[in-house]
């Protein structure tokens, strides 16, 4: 007579693989989100070039104004110049209109190296976007590997637990019972076998008495220290 924990080793065996699949299925949102996390590198990259351009748009506009304002008061003091009643006052006007045409003079140059500035700012934009790209077509091909696993784990798990079905249904239920409580309990084997006269669950030495009696199919034989199953080959 075979001893009736052989099957339930065999019935273990199922279990631990589906256990083992679904601990898998499991980590595949964190695994998913690791993934994710590698593009942020390049999103922050691309984020504060764009950033920079902003920047560099908003000052050049502010020089616009700046420019149309200093015009603006040229042609003032141009008005006021002609209505100058002495040569003193003719030659003050002069003078602001010259500070007046120096600050214009500066704003273009600043205007040209905005302008340098946001050639080089539209160049790294391209390159990040295109670094952005790059990664993001490696991690959607990670994306899609993680997918397909998914799906292979899920129909590994449904075959193994079909077989399980069938298995079960030839074993006694009351027994299977319990072996489901403890192998739900302990989270890894319900049933051990005695190794070298220990528990090979939780390796205590055990007495003669229960090594010997793990040996008779007609005794269901439990360790003293851990509660697993014993079986004796
Ligand atoms: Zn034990």
């Amino acid at each position: 007579m075979a001893h009736p924990l052989e099957a339930l080793l065999v019935l273990q065996e199922k279990d631990r693989k589906i256990a083992k699949l679904q601990r898998e299925i499991r980590d595949i949102p964190a695994r998913k989100a690791d993934i994710e996390k590698q593009l942020e590198g390049a999103k922050t990259r691309l984020e504060a070039s764009r950033e920079e351009l902003k920047q560099i748009t908003s000052d050049l506009k502010q020089l616009e104004v700046e420019d149309g304002a200093h015009r603006e008061q040229i042609v003032k003091y141009r008005q006021q110049q002609m209505e100058a009643k002495t040569n003193e006052q003719y030659r003050a006007f002069l003078h602001e209109i010259a500070g007046e045409e120096k600050s214009i003079s500066d704003l273009e140059d600043r205007e040209i190296e905005l302008m340098e500035q946001t050639e080089i700012s539209k160049k790294a934009i391209a390159e990040r976007e295109a670094e952005l790209n790059e990664e993001a077509g490696g991690v959607a091909e990670e994306q899609e590997m993680l997918e397909e696993r998914l799906k292979e784990v899920e129909e590994a798990i449904e075959t193994l637990a079909t077989e399980r079905g069938r298995q079960v249904s030839t074993l006694d239920a009351s027994l299977v019972t319990k072996y489901e409580r403890l192998f739900a309990n302990k989270g890894d084997f319900a049933v051990v076998e005695v190794e070298k006269g220990h528990c090979g669950g939780c390796h205590m030495k055990l007495p003669p008495q229960v090594v010997n009696d793990a040996l008779n199919p007609a005794k269901l034989v439990i360790c003293n220290f851990c509660g697993r199953m014993l079986l004796n080959r």
